[in-house]
């Protein structure tokens, strides 16, 4: 750049001289010519007169060093400069660091270039926002695309568990209670023997829980079963409470109560208790019987919602698109069946109502919500 400005620079002070030069000489050189002419020969003023002629093509050299370099500083000042800025404004642009300075530095020539560039940046910046904002709201419908997605497919899973279910569970059902019946039978026949007494009690508890089990798929086939009323949330949370803290999971568990009392949501008793007991229990279970569970429960415009959040450690990432799936269960030892949520999501979708989950402020937080009446 230095290189091309230089030869610019030269090209036009020789010019510039050039044009003085041609200009200038003959009448310089004619008017030297009359005064060498009428100076007497031998005075000092001839002597004089005849070195500025001699003179005369160093004064060129030096007129043609000096206009070069004035070309070169103005060049350089009202040209290269502001073009390097501005050069440097567009790399910055196309990396798309937006934020320019605000005053120009081109000087007049290419203020108005440099103002453009700013009020280009100033568009794409706008424009940028545009896009993140966008972005982050594709981002979240995508989520709950996905999240209704899951849904979806653990949804259709439950109605054909139910109606594989509901076919099995007849069949199942009465050998079931046979067997239970057969047991009670051979347990007042064992006598004392502690070893029978014992193995007794395991097969009882083993056949309890597939009667559990199938009590659970029953739920999960079964159609809505009443029509809904008015029920108080706040009585059935107490009363759900006041069944559960007496259990073995509930020891060192308290339950925080924050109940409106005017929620009145439109449900059946029944099947709400059973969603509350379901989510009190998973919750004590999930502390490990010790902490503390928030059951809240209020009216949000048209709707109740009841909260059951606990101190545990949370649901994780990997389990949360999981969660309401049937079967699902990260409980060892027999402890669960992963049925509690995807009954209890049925149980209240027939009321019209929802449950979803996600992390309070320390462990899980459970919200169902209903119609309020
Ligand atoms: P189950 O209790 O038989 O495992 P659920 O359907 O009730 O079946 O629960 C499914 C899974 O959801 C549980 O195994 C557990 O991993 C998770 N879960 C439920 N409640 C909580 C909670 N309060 N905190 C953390 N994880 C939970």
């Amino acid at each position: 750049m230095s290189f091309r400005l230089a030869s610019i620079s030269f090209l036009l002070g020789s010019l510039a001289t050039g044009v003085t030069w041609l200009t200038v000489q003959p009448p310089l050189v004619r008017l030297l010519d009359a005064i060498q002419r009428h100076t007497p020969e031998g005075s000092p003023a001839r002597e004089v007169v005849a070195q500025v002629r001699a003179l005369l093509p160093y004064y060129l050299g030096l007129d043609l060093l000096l206009m070069a370099g004035l070309c070169f500083a103005v060049l350089h000042l009202a040209i290269a400069r502001p073009l390097r800025r501005t050069e440097e404004a567009v790399e910055q642009l196309s990396r798309l660091e937006l934020d320019l300075p605000l005053r120009p530095a081109g000087g007049p020539l290419l203020s108005r270039l440099e103002r453009s560039l700013k009020r280009m940046a100033d568009a794409l910046l706008a424009e940028q926002a545009l896009t993140r904002r966008q972005l982050a709201e594709l981002r979240e419908a995508n989520l709950k695309l996905r999240r209704a997605q899951t849904e979806l497919v653990a949804s259709e899973r439950l109605v054909t568990v139910g109606r594989l279910a509901a076919g099995v569970a007849h069949e199942v059902g009465n050998p079931l209670s046979g067997i239970l019946g057969y047991l009670s039978v051979i347990r007042a026949r064992a006598g004392q023997s502690p070893e029978v007494v014992e193995l007794l009690g395991r097969v009882d508890g083993e056949v309890q829980r597939i009667d559990q089990i199938v009590r659970g798929l029953l739920e999960l086939g079964r159609p809505a079963r009443g029509s809904p009323g008015p029920v108080e949330v706040a009585r059935i949370a107490e009363a759900c409470a006041r069944l559960l803290s007496a259990g073995p999971d509930f020891g060192a568990v308290e339950i925080k109560m924050e109940l409106e009392p005017g929620a009145v949501a439109q449900a059946e008793q029944g099947p709400l208790s059973q969603v509350l007991i379901n989510l009190l229990l998973n919750a004590a279970q999930a502390m490990g019987g010790k902490g503390a569970i928030r059951l809240a429960a209020r009216r949000q415009g048209e709707r109740i919602a009841i909260e059951v959040e606990d101190t545990g450690p949370g649901i994780p990432p990997e389990v949360m698109p999981r969660l309401f799936e049937p079967f699902f269960t990260t409980k060892a030892g027999g402890k669960g069946n992963g049925l509690g949520l995807a009954v209890s999501r049925h149980l209240l979708s027939a009321m019209g109502g929802e449950l979803t989950a996600d992390n309070g402020e320390r462990g899980a937080r459970f919200t169902v919500t209903l119609p309020a009446v």
